[in-house]
């Protein structure tokens, strides 16, 4: 073996580094081992983070500084440009704290605020099996190095090596795809402090302001696009989406001939469903899953990001009312300890992530379903179930 660890976190997303930061203030030591060379500070533009994901974000002690990074958000707005219209579908006010976060500032900020040397980068995990003697998990990675890890945490995302060691069914495609990119207005945006959502032929266009002058947009196509270089090129993604909004209103052609060519990405996406997510054993042992490893969900209702910080919080909380913290706590990390902390985090987030995927699954299958009965199946569904379409974003996951 090269090397042994006591808690090893698998991914620096999001989610990664918060859990990786809220065990650190619970006193919990970890490292994080990202396959990437670098923080993956770029992906995906920016995030969108409801009044949820701020009470995580306030617990992990990043809140105020983030707040400072993104203008509030007043409400939300829908818009139809069909048949050359302008008309206004709906205009639901905000009344909790909502903000849209450059993804760098989040990745930063939760980045800085851990101790120096806790993430380590290239750092590929290939595959993990259980020691047959010890039941210890053992990870190897794909420069040939090997780690017994006490404890693992799998935040390696919608594609997770460990989601597949514990045996959970595989993630599932939505016959959609995202187009996100950011852009800068030096002399300041005319946009509103709100959630601008535009839809033109079953195509949506969003629209974000981070603050004064940056501006977050994406995309969604309710297919895939069959070009393989859109996939890789810039400019092609640029191109894509310029001809898809042809003939919307010139301040969104211009947005997008503006936009930062390093911040366009283009995303199939992936989602764990609902009904596997209230059957599925997030645990075995000393290893689990959280984020998108455990719960990746669709971008409809923006929450996979912040489930996954709520996840960091409940995580971190679950081993420390256990009495594994303390930073000199090798030897406080019981295998039962353990495997009990983790049936609580299991415990605490099932019900929440299956109903947020549940929601977000059937407003997407809303959103791209071409049958007028489906149509009526899925809002009707909706409204039984989430007659309070904002509920979910009332959610509290507690003090770390
Ligand atoms: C179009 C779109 C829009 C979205 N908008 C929002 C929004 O507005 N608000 C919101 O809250 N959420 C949003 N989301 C969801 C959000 O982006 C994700 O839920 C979140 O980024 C997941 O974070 P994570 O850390 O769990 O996973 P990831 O971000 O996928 O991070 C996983 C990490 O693990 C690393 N990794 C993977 N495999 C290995 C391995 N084998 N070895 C080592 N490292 C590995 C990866 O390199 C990566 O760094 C959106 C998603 C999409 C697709």
């Amino acid at each position: 073996m090269d090397d042994d660890e006591e808690v090893v976190i698998i991914g620096a997303g999001i989610c990664g580094l918060a859990t990786a930061l809220a065990l650190h203030k619970k006193r919990i030591k970890c490292i994080v081992m990202e396959r990437a060379e670098s923080l993956r500070n770029v992906a995906g533009a920016a995030i969108g983070i409801r009044p949820n994901g701020w009470r995580a974000l306030d617990q992990l002690g990043i809140g105020d500084n983030l707040r400072h990074t993104a203008v509030r958000l007043k409400r939300a707005r829908e818009i139809s440009l069909d048949g050359g219209k302008k008309k206004e579908l709906s205009l639901v006010p905000w009344d909790g704290e909502a903000r849209c976060l450059r993804r760098k500032d989040l990745i930063d900020t939760l980045y800085a605020a851990l101790p120096l040397g806790t993430v380590k980068f290239s750092c590929q995990l290939e595959s993990i099996k259980l020691d047959p003697h010890s039941t210890r998990p053992i990870l190897r990675f794909i420069d040939g190095s090997s780690n017994r890890a006490k404890v693992v945490i799998g935040c390696d995302g919608g594609n997770s090596i460990i989601a597949n060691f514990l045996n959970l069914k595989t993630t599932k495609m939505f016959p959609s795809s995202a187009i996100r990119g950011l852009t800068n207005y030096p002399n300041g945006h005319l946009f509103e402090h709100e959630f601008a959502r535009l839809w033109k032929d079953n195509i949506l266009v969003g629209i974000i302001p981070v603050d004064d002058n940056m501006v977050y947009w994406f995309c969604l196509l309710p297919y895939i696009p069959k070009d393989e270089k859109i996939w890789v090129d810039p400019g092609v993604i640029q191109q894509v989406t310029l001809e898809l909004v042809s003939d919307h209103p010139q301040e969104i052609r211009k947005m997008i001939e503006n936009t930062d060519m390093k911040s366009l990405s283009i995303t199939h996406m992936r989602y764990r469903a609902p009904w596997d997510l209230l059957t599925g054993s997030f645990c075995k042992g000393t290893v689990t899953v959280a984020g998108d490893a455990m719960h990746v969900m669709g971008p409809f209702l923006g929450q996979g990001g912040s489930a996954g910080l709520e996840d960091s919080v409940v995580l971190a909380r679950a081993m420390a009312q256990l009495g594994l913290n303390g930073f000199e706590s090798g030897s406080k990390l019981t295998v039962h300890g353990v495997e009990e902390a983790f049936n609580r985090f299991v415990k605490q987030r099932r019900m929440r992530v299956a109903r947020l995927s549940l929601q977000t699954y059937l407003t997407g299958m809303l959103w791209g379903t071409s049958s007028f009965l489906k149509k009526i199946m899925y809002i009707v569904l909706l409204i039984l179930l989430f007659h309070n379409q904002n509920g979910h974003t009332d959610y509290d996951c507690g003090d770390l």
